[in-house]
């Protein structure tokens, strides 16, 4: 018996103590957390008012104020059981980093004491020289510093021996620079409150001061029992199948979407949610997803900065807590072919600082003056900067989701919904010099209708989809850091928001009314292209949408070139989200990526050939060879009297098997000999090389490895295999 078969007898859930009572949710949700409660709590009056002003008016704080924070802090951290100490930030790889210190510091000889003080909280300096820069830093100025990012609240990892806290930081250069994720995110969300509060101003909101937007992501992900997981080269290192025969039973039933979800995996979803109440991630629903062994987890949506930490923070439980259970947590975006892979819907939206939703249409026709505004600004931002978003998903992972059939194209659409269609076509036709009461009721605006009560406008095939009072944007990957394409949606709104303000400013008439309609109603004419009501999986849209010279960039690399042209450029500079430099940091960064992780998948693949494919073949084209050779002799010595067509159906068995060994290896070689030819080149070309010629070489590979599967005796192949990672509970 081989080794894979032996696992179906190992295969199983660990053990679990049942939970009698399981605690009430609100008596421990954020324990792990020093929010502005606890804060409170442990810290001075003045203090503490100042902390706020901080958070609420941008006025720093004194260093006797943070180090007063910081030994509140490290007060909290001790009492709850944490001896070290970490500054917790995420590098433009989309990982999070961290590195510990202990709290300890020498009091005298052979003692210690706890201590942490306020430039420990503010500055931190991990060795910086390791992560990308893309080069921005100089290597003689290698340092990087992470600052502490105080919006986002202090919280406790707790592992099984200890515990660690962890301050959520940006990492910057020497000179300022982000070299991270989150300080993009940070100023994006400045220029989006800035535009948002010039716009509702005109609105006669003049007391509004601040906006933010919100967001809550919807996680999607796979389990796999770790045995069979072990087993995979290709998961281990890529986190995907690069070779596996389809299970005959995929999702063709339908029958895995909202089931009942099996006790394993529930119990994996009861402890981390769990872990996530503790560290204040609001955890709201989880389900069985479309494909076999696929699921979801979506939060109540929070402010964006927060939501992102969360979003990383819950990615990371996911994974711990998986290994728990005897299972991995998939989140790559295709982990198996020919069945659903996995994305993140991003939905987004943002309010002003007294907590009104600013997508959501109000009681007046004023305030539903306010939410066409916004919305055009939505569909100008997403016509003019299609190519941004898209570059801000751009990846390896995610290049096998975009326009296969179960994902969002890569073509950037938005869907309104019947109602709003017809409300935005009227508008457009019938915007006179002067807009009277009767208009205004006319033209559908005095109440606009309630969106989100109408589930059955629903369009699911969306990139970027109006469900009610938010966006949907759904083409993010499941493994992706969320920042990216937040920053992104941020700054091309602000910059609409901007317009159309400025628009209105200048438009003929003389109430508001008339000049807003006006300016909306141009909006809309212009950015018609982008909207798309109908199925966007179909073959027809990719034509419409070409006659429509929407972009439609399938290549991860070509989509990222976007990040270097300069009109994207100026745009980042004007609103101060990303310096020239900054951006095309990135751009390197992220194209490099993407060829090192397809180097890594094309050499595992290579090694897969050899060492599992090729000899499984061998070893059981020898069984079919002195089976055959025995036949052979006994009907010569006439032993057997073997019909002809008999014998003849086993030679032509042999010489498959054979023939698809020869197939695999043949292209194997190929892609070695491609990967040499294209060291040379630079990080762009190879990415282009790679995009056009090795994919398709891998896939074809995968095509001849998935046939040989399928033909050779189960006993042979070592490798685990669709059905058994997908369907054994
Ligand atoms: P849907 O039916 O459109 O999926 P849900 O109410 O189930 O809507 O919400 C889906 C996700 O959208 C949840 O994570 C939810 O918190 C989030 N969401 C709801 N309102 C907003 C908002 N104003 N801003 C950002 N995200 C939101
Ligand atoms: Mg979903």
């Amino acid at each position: 018996m081989g080794l894979r078969q032996e696992l179906l007898f190992r295969v199983k859930s660990v053990e679990l103590e049942k939970v009698k009572m399981p605690k009430k949710i609100s008596a421990y949700f954020g324990e792990n957390t020093f929010n502005l409660a606890t804060m409170q709590r442990y810290i001075s009056k003045a203090t503490f008012s100042a902390f706020k002003r901080w958070m609420n008016e941008g006025l720093t704080i004194t260093l006797e104020q943070a180090n007063e924070i910081a030994g509140a802090m490290k007060n909290w951290a001790i009492s709850k059981g944490a001896t070290y100490y970490t500054h917790w930030f995420q590098p433009m790889t989309g990982l999070t980093a961290e590195k510990h210190d202990s709290f300890i510091s020498i009091a005298g000889p052979g003692k210690v004491i706890e201590k942490f003080s306020g430039d420990k909280l503010i500055q931190g300096e991990p060795d910086a020289s390791s992560f990308p820069s893309g080069g921005i830093r100089a290597t003689f100025e290698a340092r990087g510093y992470t600052a502490w990012d105080p919006s986002s609240p202090a919280f406790i990892i707790e592992s099984t021996l200890g515990k660690t806290l962890c301050i959520p930081t940006i990492f910057i250069s020497y000179h300022g620079e982000a070299l991270d994720k989150k300080l993009p995110l940070l100023r994006s969300e400045e220029a989006l409150s800035k535009s948002a509060v010039s716009l509702l101003k005109l609105f006669g909101h003049k007391d509004i001061k601040k906006a933010y937007s919100t967001c809550g992501p919807e996680q999607e992900y796979f389990l796999i029992d770790r045995h069979y997981y072990n087993l995979r080269q290709d998961l281990l290192l890529t986190g995907r199948t690069l070779i596996g025969a389809p299970s005959p039973k995929g999702q063709q039933l339908e029958d895995q979407y909202f089931g009942t979800i099996k006790e394993r995996v529930v119990n994996f979803m009861f402890e981390v949610a769990e872990e996530a109440y503790k560290l204040g991630i609001p955890l709201m629903t989880r389900h069985n997803e479309v494909a076999p062994h696929q699921y979801e987890f979506a939060p109540i949506f929070e402010e964006s900065n927060i939501a992102a930490d969360h979003n990383q923070l819950l990615m990371e439980l996911m994974k711990k807590v998986a290994l728990r259970h005897n299972l991995i947590c998939l989140l790559h975006e295709k982990p198996f072919a020919g069945i659903n892979g996995s994305g993140k819907h991003l939905n987004w939206s943002f309010s002003d600082s007294k907590g009104n939703n600013l997508l959501n249409p109000g009681e007046t026709p004023e305030d539903n003056l306010q939410f066409l505004a916004v919305l055009a600004a939505v569909l100008r931002a997403v016509y003019l900067h299609a190519d941004l978003l898209r570059a801000s998903i751009a990846m390896a992972g995610n290049e096998h989701r975009l326009g296969a059939n179960e994902a969002p194209p890569a073509i950037m659409s938005v869907f309104l919904g019947d109602q709003l269609t017809r409300i935005l076509d009227m508008i457009e036709r019938g915007v006179k010099s002067r807009i009277s009461k009767r208009d205004i009721i006319d033209l559908g605006i005095a109440r606009l209708p309630r969106f989100n009560k109408d589930v059955t406008d629903r369009n699911r095939t969306s990139p970027f989809a109006f469900t009610g009072t938010k966006f949907e944007f759904r083409a993010v990957g499941s493994s992706q850091n969320i920042s990216t394409a937040l920053t992104v949606i941020n700054t091309i709104i602000a910059e609409s928001l901007d317009y159309v303000a400025g628009q209105t400013q200048k438009a003929q008439g003389k109430d508001l009314n008339t000049r807003v309609l006006k300016t909306v109603a141009t909006v809309f004419k212009e950015t018609k292209k982008v909207r798309f009501e109908g199925n966007n999986y179909s073959p027809e849209w990719v034509k419409e949408a070409k006659k429509r010279g929407l972009p439609n960039v399938a290549s991860t690399a070509e989509a990222l070139e976007a990040l270097t042209k300069e009109k994207n450029i100026k745009l980042f500079e004007k609103y101060k989200v990303f310096s020239r430099e900054e951006i095309l940091a990135r751009y390197h960064i992220w194209v490099h990526m993407y060829d090192l992780t397809l180097e890594i998948e094309s050499n595992t693949l290579n090694e897969m050939v050899n060492a599992s494919v090729v000899p499984a073949g061998l070893e059981y084209q020898k069984l079919l060879s002195d089976n055959l050779a025995q036949l052979v002799r006994l009907k010569k010595e006439g032993k057997v009297r073997l019909d002809k067509a008999a014998l003849d159906d086993q030679k032509a068995h042999l010489a498959d098997v054979a023939a698809k060994i020869y197939y695999v290896r043949r292209n194997t070689k190929e892609m070695m000999r491609l990967l040499e030819r294209t060291k040379g080149l630079n990080a762009e070309k190879r990415a282009d090389v790679y995009f056009r010629e090795l994919k398709p070489l891998m896939e074809h590979i995968r095509k001849h490895a998935d046939a040989l599967e399928s033909v050779v005796s189960d006993e042979h192949w070592e490798l685990p295999k669709y059905r058994e990672m997908l369907f054994i509970k």
